[in-house]
């Protein structure tokens, strides 16, 4: 096929043999955090480009490098959303549904792009699923988001691999204060630092503990210590943190050097890691974000979220063969019928057993076929059981119900007790 007429790289389909995984990956956060209180949130997947400038901060690997931006036919420059944060907080800003400090738990789940090196675990378009809550300020609402999402890895069979690093970023006037010890220590061994070390100590110093480079990581074991210039309300809210999860049974390591990729942090900042993805081994990630609300032209409205790659937790279950047996299996019975009678029979028929068994997976053969050729189909489908409906089964108004897997014999029941039938030896998943 020609290039383009290729997918671009990193983007990828998500086949059918992939999407029961997704499903099912997806429908357990959702109905987890439908059962936290927390309402789902849809928003467009594009936005102007200066949302995410203002939100993200200029000076991040994102807005710097990795952003999908073009003109549309108005001259207007749009940018597809690279995170969701920045657009909840423009939508419920339009919206007003944040104003005289009403509280709101949100979450949302998508698509996002990024322009990076695409690679196992990393791509260009890729999935997250984001929780944000406005206006709750206590480490009771950071505790929350963090209990939930260990619950998730509980029911998903991951919990063992994961890891809960946690950091503190204090207020703004801490982190400035902070900043400029840094500064003064990282500007007194310049040399030492890479190139790209060198350059965020003018532009946004903070990242630079985020560095990758190890000549850079040595220099920053003798660096002044975030946790040393906490304020005291954020030194007290980070207490309150550790004492919530403590209460909770949620271990975690202190990690000082956690800064985050996103200008908007302060007070708590947290990522969950593993060791199982290779490099890209963060699963999930987020904090607060105090400011942010303010800083895009609203009334001052506290903020905190996280946000989790689908890809990340879809290769962990997978890598951790956590994958329930049942996700296998998408078919439960396979109606077969031979002759055009014996076809309108079985539509007619599948269509009752339905209207008894809404959650019955009943595929009916189509395309006819030989005796043989339909049979195969029955069998490769994955179904527990085949229905048989020929001649001699619509005279007598019954069909066969042959076991697929090995369980018993052939039965012949009569249409009015399929439904009831299969209702008993069909376990619905
Ligand atoms: P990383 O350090 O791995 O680049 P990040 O700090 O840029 O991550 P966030 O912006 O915090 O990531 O996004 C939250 C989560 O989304 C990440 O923890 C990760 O699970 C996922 N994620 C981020 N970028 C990608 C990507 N390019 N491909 C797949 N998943 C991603
Ligand atoms: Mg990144």
């Amino acid at each position: 096929m020609s290039k383009s007429l290729q997918a671009i790289r990193g983007m990828n389909d998500i086949l059918p043999d992939q999407t029961p995984v997704w499903r099912y990956v997806e429908g357990k956060v959702a109905r987890l955090l439908d059962n936290y209180g927390y309402k789902q949130i849809r928003m467009p997947i594009v936005e102007f480009t200066e949302l995410f400038k203002r939100s993200i901060g200029e000076v991040t690997d994102i807005v710097e490098k990795e952003m999908y931006t073009f003109e549309d036919r108005n001259g207007d420059s749009l940018t597809l959303r690279p995170e969701g944060t920045a657009a909840c907080v423009r939508a419920v800003l339009e919206h007003g549904i944040t104003g005289g400090g009403q509280v709101q738990k949100l979450w949302y789940i998508g698509p996002m792009f990024r322009h990076e090196r695409p690679q196992k675990g990393r791509y260009r378009q890729f999935h997250q699923i984001g929780v944000e809550v406005f206006n709750l300020d206590g480490p009771d609402i950071d505790a929350e988001l963090i209990v939930l999402t260990w619950r998730l890895w509980g029911e998903l069979g991951i919990r063992d691999a994961v890891k809960l690093e946690l950091n503190s970023l204090g207020t703004s006037e801490a982190r400035a204060r902070y900043r400029a010890a840094l500064v003064e220590y990282l500007s007194s061994r310049l040399s030492e630092l890479d190139e790209d070390s060198q350059r965020r100590l003018k532009s946004n110093p903070l990242r630079v503990l985020d560095t990758k480079n190890a000549d850079t990581q040595a220099v920053l074991v003798d660096a002044p210590k975030l946790v040393d210039y906490l304020d005291e309300e954020s030194r007290v809210h980070f207490e309150g943190l550790k004492a919530r999860l403590d209460a909770a049974g949620i271990p975690y390591v202190i990690n000082p050097k956690l800064v985050r990729g996103l200008d908007y942090y302060s007070k708590t900042v947290f990522e969950w890691v593993t060791d199982k993805l290779g490099a890209q081994g963060t699963v999930c990630a987020g904090g607060r974000y105090d400011g942010l609300v303010e800083q895009m032209g609203g009334k001052p409205t506290t903020g905190v979220g996280f946000a989790m790659g689908i890809e990340r937790l879809i290769l962990l279950v997978e890598t951790l063969e956590q994958i329930p047996q049942e996700l296998a299996r998408q078919v439960d019975v396979y109606l077969c019928a031979f002759g055009e009678a014996a076809e309108l029979a079985a539509l007619a028929l599948s269509e009752r057993v339905r209207d008894q068994l809404p959650n019955l997976r009943l595929q009916i053969n189509a395309g006819a076929g030989s005796f043989k050729s339909q049979f195969k189909k029955a069998d490769k489908s994955g179904a527990l059981y085949a229905l048989i409906l020929g001649d001699d089964e619509l005279a007598q108004q019954v069909v066969g119900v042959k076991p697929l897997r090995g369980q018993g014999e052939q039965q012949t029941i009569a249409w009015d007790a399929l439904a009831e039938h299969l209702a008993t030896c069909v376990v619905q998943g």
